[in-house]
């Protein structure tokens, strides 16, 4: 029989799980994650046959030379190498749409995943009660005050404002059926919130709490700059909330000064016009300005996701890849 899901024909009994990792410049934890991964391939070999498919993220360090290494000695490794660093959500679209298996995970390769609720994880999907298990930091260990606070504002913010409720403390460690990857990869937009894919395809999720690991090593990839921009994509990506927000601040603001007109006219013709109030002028102008520019920001974000998406560019670009075929019986 052959190892990994190259191969794999109709009668053959076992599913095979599609275990799908970005990578950007981790040649330091690659090989105890390989180790780790293979561990648990082992442990569920009677359930699953795996393959493994890196993705690197046009890392600058030894990351692609490792990973063909892997490939070379293990035939259930694969990768896929962008021509430049795109991002982890490219690379996770990457992965999902190159993924040949039955079932998908995704994880990080710090192993800040762990890979020892692979067999739970499958087990759920396998019951055929659930389309998807996912899976939530229940704390935040390891991670700054400040960055935890932001953090947890962003989830309740989004939860208010767009109509996709993404759990806090949600992760990427999620394995899915076939038929869910498949709706996730017919959203083929350029601006990828992965986290909100996820929840606005639907299907039965199964959440399991754990507890937050440290990176084993390397450093991790986001700035506190880019988790702020991760934050603004993922709200602008699915609401339009910012949008109606300042249409009713125009609104509201109208009023204000409608009724402040009124007053004025009033209390001119009563007590007469004594020239004062220049403090409030320069005052009401600085506010209203800003509050214009700032609407203009919002607008622009808009604005500038549909630029983006109308000139229709790849969501990554492959430099080289050795991956498996999808064939008729995992690709539905
Ligand atoms: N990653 C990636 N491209 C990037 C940044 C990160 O593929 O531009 C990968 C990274 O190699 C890791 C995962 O995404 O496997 C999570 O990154 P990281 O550990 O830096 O994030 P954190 O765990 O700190 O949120
Ligand atoms: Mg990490």
């Amino acid at each position: 029989m052959k190892f990994g899901c190259e191969g794999k024909d109709i009668t053959m009994e076992k599913p095979c799980l599609s275990i799908v990792v970005p990578c950007y410049n981790e040649e330091s934890v690659l090989g105890a994650f390989y180790e780790e991964i293979t561990k648990t391939a082992e442990s569920i070999r009677e359930k699953a046959e795996c393959e493994f498919l890196f993705v690197d993220d046009g890392s600058a360090d030894g990351t692609l030379a490792i990973l063909k290494e892997l490939a070379e000695k293990d035939e259930r490794v694969s990768y896929i190498s962008f021509s430049r660093n795109f991002g982890k959500e490219s690379g996770i679209y990457a992965g999902l749409s190159n993924a040949v298996g039955d079932y998908v995970v995704l994880m990080d390769a710090d192993l800040q995943h762990p890979p020892c609720y692979i067999p739970e994880m499958l087990e759920a999907l396998q019951s055929g009660e659930y389309d998807s298990v996912a899976m939530r930091r229940v704390d935040r260990e390891g991670e700054g005050k400040i960055r935890s606070w932001f953090s947890r504002m962003f989830y309740k913010l989004n939860k208010k404002i767009s109509g996709v409720e993404i759990v806090e403390g949600a992760t990427d460690f999620r394995m899915m059926t076939r038929q869910m990857v498949n709706a996730v990869l017919d959203m083929p937009e350029y601006n990828r919130f992965t986290k909100g894919i996820f929840a606005w395809v639907g299907f039965r999720t199964k959440w399991i709490g754990y507890h937050n690991v440290e990176r084993v090593a390397g450093e991790t990839k986001w700035s506190f700059g880019s988790l702020v921009k991760y934050s603004i994509n993922g709200i602008v990506s699915f609401s339009t909330v910012p949008l109606a927000v300042s249409s009713f601040l125009g609104v509201l603001f109208c009023f204000v000064a409608f009724f402040m007109m009124i007053w004025l006219i009033i209390k001119t013709l009563v007590f007469g016009n004594s020239v004062s109030g220049y403090p409030t002028i320069v005052t009401l102008i600085l506010f209203m300005s800003g509050l214009q520019l700032m609407m203009f920001g919002v607008l622009g974000q808009y604005v500038a996701r549909s630029y983006m998406e109308g000139k229709h560019r790849p969501i990554y670009i492959a430099r080289e890849k050795k991956v498996k075929k999808h064939d008729s019986h995992c690709d539905q």
